[in-house]
């Protein structure tokens, strides 16, 4: 691809950079952020402008995406909302639901979560168990979801419940929105090994949800959630384009308020810079042996670089991200694994288990922790492995013997 701008582009590219000089201040709270960007529509610009978004092209949002790390602005509302139920809620949802859920969603008001993992379906989503049944104009739902990011702190999730086990499995799922305090809703979180606690376990325990927030028709619960997943794909696609931000200051401080995994992406975002900046404040940049892992990481970063220019020429073709996501999140997740062993290594025995205020330290251990989570979430590494050999490759499909059995009769669990 031509990797420059084109006329137009440059255009826009400079429209944006004088609208971010103009909007964004260094020191303003994430609220008064996210609600500029809400009234200006750049929090979704994807989306219609009706909803709230500008109508853009893919391009312009990479460009606006670019722009903004480029001077470390904050991201548009955190979770899973705006990226990923807003989208779904826009192509399958009522005009109620997207006049209810929408605004506030991209003012950061009302945060969302994801009820689709449970403890028996991960990679094989297909085989969820939660039961939905019909009661008159509402549904009772029970069961159990698990992974389920910041359901603590969610208004509303996104669910998918199985309203009829006589059916194959695709096709007796119903899609809803759930209301995230409604009696019996149970959170329980799970610990993680960084010590934070940003998944829960998510019992339903005949949970009452309104006719009114199911979302498409019943039985269309699949194909719906393709919409959410397709979405994710395109965030995760769009989320790992911006700058590298070569002048962007590392402020390791700043690590102490935010989750490990934020941590994690804004280091990577800032580049290879930022691990030369943190090299020198440990003392190690004219050391050889240093030298070269460092060098080795930055080709890692080029690769990624490269990786993302791949998934940047689909969007903008209008191809959305297809088998180009696999490859940019095994590329991604190598990278970040390489980045947390760079930082160990020039922290030394101390990023074991940091006891002391040293910043780099604590940094190097909490992302040392965290880093396992890339290749799980958004489809692990084996299942885009899978995905590349079969469709990349050309390999044989994997057998698929219980996709047209009626679910209730697969046998389920261990032997
Ligand atoms: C940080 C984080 C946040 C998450 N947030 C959410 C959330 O908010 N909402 C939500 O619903 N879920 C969430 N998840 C769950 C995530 O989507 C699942 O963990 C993931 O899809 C894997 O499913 P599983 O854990 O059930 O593992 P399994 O599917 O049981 O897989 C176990 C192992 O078997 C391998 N495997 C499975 N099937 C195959 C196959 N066909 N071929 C080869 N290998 C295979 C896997 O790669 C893995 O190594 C999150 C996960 C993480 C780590």
């Amino acid at each position: 691809m031509d990797l420059r701008d084109t006329p137009a582009e440059a255009e826009l590219r400079e429209e944006i950079r004088a609208w971010l000089a103009d909007n964004w201040r260094e020191g303003m709270s994430r609220e008064q952020w996210w609600a500029v960007l809400a009234e200006t529509g750049w929090a979704a610009p994807l989306w219609p402008k009706q909803y709230g978004g500008r109508g853009a092209s893919a391009s312009e949002a990479i460009i606006f995406n670019q722009e903004r790390q480029e001077i470390g602005a904050e991201p548009p509302p955190r979770g899973i909302g705006v990226p990923m139920a807003g989208p779904t809620i826009i192509q399958h949802g009522t005009e109620e639901q997207r006049r209810r859920f929408l605004a506030p969603m991209l003012r950061g008001e009302e945060m969302w979560c994801q009820l689709f993992s449970e403890p028996g379906a991960g990679s094989d989503l297909a085989a969820i168990q939660t039961k939905a049944v019909r009661d008159g104009d509402e549904w009772v739902v029970s069961g159990q979801k698990v992974w389920t990011t910041h359901a603590q702190l969610a208004s509303w999730g996104i669910l998918m419940a199985r309203h009829d086990p006589a059916l194959p499995k695709h096709q007796g799922i119903t899609y809803f929105i759930c209301d995230m305090k409604a009696p019996g809703v149970e959170i329980v979180p799970l610990k993680e090994m960084t010590g934070e606690a940003i998944f829960n376990e998510v019992f339903l325990n005949e949970v009452r949800i309104s006719d009114d927030l199911r979302v498409g028709a019943v039985g269309d619960g699949w194909k719906v959630s393709m919409t959410t997943l397709a979405n994710e794909r395109m965030a995760l696609g769009l989320g790992g384009l911006g700058g590298t931000a070569a002048g962007a200051p590392v402020d390791l401080a700043e690590a102490d308020a935010e989750s490990s995994l934020e941590t994690m992406g804004k280091l990577i975002a800032r580049g290879p810079h930022a691990l030369v900046e943190l090299t020198r404040q440990a003392g190690l940049i004219d050391d050889p042996v240093t030298r070269q892992k460092l060098a080795k990481v930055f080709t890692m970063y080029e690769v990624n670089r490269f990786t993302g220019y791949r998934i940047t020429t689909a969007l903008m073709k209008g191809q959305g991200p297809g088998v180009e996501a696999s490859t940019g999140k095994l590329a991604y997740n190598q990278l970040v694994r390489a980045v947390a062993d760079y930082l160990v290594a020039i922290s030394g025995p101390g990023a074991m288990g940091a006891v002391d205020d040293d910043k780099l330290l604590k940094t190097a251990e909490r992302l040392n922790l965290v880093v396992p989570a890339t290749s799980i979430y958004g489809g692990t590494d084996q299942i885009q492995r899978n995905i590349i050999s079969e469709r990349v490759l050309g390999m044989p499909k994997e057998p698929r013997t219980d996709a047209e059995i009626p679910f209730n009769e697969i046998r389920k669990g261990a032997a």
